[in-house]
């Protein structure tokens, strides 16, 4: 799928332009920051690595610009992975010896690690330490290694994905929220200075309502909006610039693109309001089910547009009314 609205990381030369590289430059999520702050410090003053750190949420909300500030505030070394990059328990534990002491660890989508591989992390992240089997059969031994200080911090776009085992060994889970619009524009106003594109308060305010409450989202929809003011030769982005770029980009007054509408049309058209499966929608629209359910939903479900209920998703009034359409009277709530 090619989604202008997807939060996944394609543009990721993009992206690291605008990161924020300190605590104090990252906008919003206050209650993660201001916990964070306290136990950078502490850890700092004691001369110890920070606790590890799982952080969940959809994508694009800044795990991976909090992973590096952590490293950066902590004045530590950082290394990336994701989970299923790491194909084989010897590859983590090659990555784990050749780490520096106080290093931060990033592992991005760490619930797709192979349980083999997982099992690795716990003595690593509860002792620091390897085990290691040596040889096969009768004379086979363990052999424990011990690795230097470091901090594992994790990133999953939900929490009931990761094994109890491992969430259980993170000493501060940080849950990220949506942006609410005035931290977005905040954001939008930020990368508009950063990309030198002249933008007024409501023309980033029409930019963050606009953005599924997101920062890459936020981001990418900037650059695109820059396009259409360059061409259309704007020397400043306003209200009705960002808006007439975002109408073109079908991007609806809610945010919502071409893939959110196809979703919701399918749950009214099709299943009249539901309740319908997930698996069912997945396969109706021809896309994973994990995409459905980690990128797709949660906005929608955060917006109030549908339900998550047991016997499957619902479309809420809210929704019918986003489509212009009446429920059918049975329905009715
Ligand atoms: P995630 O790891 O959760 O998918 P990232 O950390 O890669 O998200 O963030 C995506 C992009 O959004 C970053 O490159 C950065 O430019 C921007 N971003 C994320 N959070 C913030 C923030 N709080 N303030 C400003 N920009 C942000």
């Amino acid at each position: 799928s090619d989604r202008l609205l997807t939060a996944s990381r394609r543009a990721e030369d993009a992206d690291a332009a605008l990161r924020p590289k300190s605590l104090d430059e990252f906008v919003g999520q206050k209650a993660a920051r201001d916990n964070l702050r306290v136990f950078i410090e502490a850890a700092r003053r004691r001369g110890d690595a920070l606790d590890h750190v799982l952080f969940f949420g959809p994508p694009g909300l800044g795990k991976t610009t909090l992973a590096q500030i952590i490293a950066k505030e902590m004045g530590a070394g950082f290394r990336a992975t994701s989970g299923p990059v790491i194909a084989k328990s010897g590859d983590l534990a090659a990555l784990l010896t050749n780490l520096e002491d106080g290093d931060v660890l990033f592992i991005d989508e760490i619930h797709r690690l192979q349980p083999a591989v997982e099992e690795v992390l716990y003595p690593a992240m509860e002792d620091r330490a390897l085990d290691l089997m040596i040889g096969e059969g009768p004379s086979a031994r363990s052999v424990r290694i011990d690795l230097p200080r470091f901090t594992l911090v994790g990133a999953t776009t939900r929490q009931g994905l990761i094994t109890t085992p491992l969430r259980d060994r993170f000493g501060i889970p940080v849950r990220l929220q949506f942006y609410s619009v005035e931290e977005l524009e905040q954001v939008v106003s930020r990368a508009a200075r950063l990309l030198d594109l002249p933008i007024s308060k409501d023309g980033a305010m029409e930019v963050a309502r606009r953005s599924r409450g997101t920062p890459r989202i936020a981001g990418r929809l900037l650059r695109r909006v820059r396009d259409f003011a360059h061409v259309a030769g704007h020397d400043i982005v306003d209200a009705a610039a960002a808006d007439n770029a975002l109408n073109r980009l079908e991007v609806d007054a809610l945010g919502l693109d071409a893939m959110d509408r196809r979703y919701l049309h399918m749950i009214a058209d099709i299943y009249r309001g539901g309740p319908v499966g997930v698996e069912t929608l997945a396969a109706g629209l021809s896309e994973p089910r994990d995409t459905i359910e980690e990128v797709v939903e949660p906005y929608l479900i955060q917006l109030g547009l549908i339900a998550r209920t047991a016997r499957g998703r619902c479309l809420n009034s809210r929704g019918w009314k986003h489509l212009g359409l009446n429920p059918p009277p049975e329905a009715g709530q």
